[in-house]
């Protein structure tokens, strides 16, 4: 039965206390906490066989290989990818997508060519694609957002055409909380010959994701996220695709032959990963698709829609807060970005005074913040370890701030 009060106790930091009161800790979108047992993975790893892999004939190098490659496996086997070819291990959800921008992009973006992505990307589903199509002489098109936070699909097929090459879309967005139709936007995008892309750094942690259903070409996401350490992401990408694509970064690993004037290159998935890989956090990133895959990916989506409407209610009730984004839990992750009149850092600062950890600023989504016309908003987001009475904690906190923040206003 998923519990998330038994949950807890696999997060040995969710015992501590912050300011002199037990954490509640509410920042899940910008990072998750980690269980015990990923934590375990990491000390075995260092105490028992830290070796460098795909290299040595020795037993600890072969165990090493072993287990990274069985990370891989678990990882295609959690989004549903055909193969383990298409899983390749980089640092981040910014270094996939930064990895696609400088090659598949920079390979097939020329002039007159178009790009699209939506009005409500990530920095790193915007800053990577605004240089490539510079560089190519291609436009950057926008799927825009309605006032209530989704896309709006009206335009849907005259923003992606027949001179669109690339569809990049974040899937569940970190500051409106919107899971968007990607399969929809995927199926138009085919459609007119391009590729599409997902930014799943908010949605593979909290939802079934399936590669093989959505026939997305590439996914990226995090695994520091989904309870694994930072500094460990997976891109996927079909095989196929990545077939045609040049290499990103060359050295070590991704080469089958090397001469002194030319190299050939290693087989998929290794030629894209260039260099020693971090082979630790990705075992440890296997152990945490374990642990997910153990509570199921339906159950913690299922779980995340109860504490949302849970959250949405409890916020909604307050007068002064205004939640940002689709009203319905189901319409959206486990997150809930708001504001209230007094400024989001103040309201941060305060609730931490309580051991309330809350993110504030504009979560590197600047341009959906000025489209809005908000400077900076709050964030609450959840995951599988938090419960209703952290919410009910999180609201008392919150009335606590406004009535000091109210009574200690500036008076004009
Ligand atoms: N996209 C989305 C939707 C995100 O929420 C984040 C992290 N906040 C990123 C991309 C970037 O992830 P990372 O910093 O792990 O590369």
């Amino acid at each position: 039965m998923f519990d998330p009060k038994l949950i807890r106790k696999d997060f040995p930091i969710l015992s501590r206390k912050v300011n002199g009161s037990p954490l509640v800790y509410l920042d899940n979108a910008a990072t998750s906490q980690k269980p015990r047992q990923v934590i375990q993975a990491l000390v075995e790893c260092y105490e028992q066989y830290n070796s460098n892999v795909h290299r040595g004939v020795h037993t600890m190098s072969m165990e090493a290989t072993d287990r990274y490659e069985a990370a891989r496996q678990k990882v295609a086997d959690l989004i549903h990818a055909p193969s383990v070819e298409g899983v390749i291990f980089v640092r981040n959800t910014t270094e996939a997508i930064n990895l696609v921008a400088n090659t598949w992009a920079t390979q097939n973006l020329g002039p007159g060519d178009e790009m699209v992505v939506t009005e409500m990307e990530h920095h790193s589903n915007l800053v990577p694609w605004q240089k490539v199509t510079a560089q190519a002489g291609a436009t950057l098109r926008f799927l825009p957002v309605t006032p209530e936070g989704t896309l709006d699909l009206t335009s849907l097929d005259t923003v992606i055409n027949e001179r669109t090459k690339l569809v990049s879309v974040v899937h569940i967005s970190n500051f409106l909380g919107t899971i968007n139709p990607v399969n929809e936007i995927c199926r138009r995008a085919h459609q007119v010959g391009a590729r599409f892309m997902v930014d799943g750094a908010q949605s593979v942690p909290h939802m079934p994701v399936d590669v093989t259903d959505m026939d997305c070409d590439f996914l990226a996401f995090s695994g520091h996220k989904m309870m694994a350490p930072p500094g460990i992401g997976v891109l996927y990408a079909k095989p196929s695709v990545l077939e045609g694509m040049e290499p990103f970064l060359r050295g070590g690993d991704m080469v089958r032959e090397v001469w002194y004037d030319h190299a050939t290159w290693n087989d998929l998935p290794m030629r894209f990963e260039a260099g020693t890989p971090n082979f630790a956090d990705a075992i440890a990133l296997g152990v945490a698709v374990d642990y997910l895959q153990a509570l199921g990916m339906d159950n913690v989506r299922q779980h995340e829609i109860e504490i949302g409407s849970y959250a949405l209610q409890a916020l909604g009730e307050m007068e002064e807060v205004t939640i940002v984004g689709p009203t319905e839990a189901r319409l959206r992750g486990g997150l809930a970005a708001f504001t209230t009149d007094v400024h989001p850092h103040d309201l941060g600062t305060f609730l931490d005074q309580e051991g309330i950890a809350i993110r504030t600023g504009h979560h590197c989504v600047m341009p959906m913040h000025n489209k809005l016309g908000l400077a900076a908003t709050a964030r609450a987001s959840f995951y599988v370890y938090n419960t209703n009475d952290e919410m009910d904690t999180l609201v008392r906190g919150l009335k606590k701030a406004l009535a000091y923040f109210g009574s200690h206003a500036l008076k004009p």
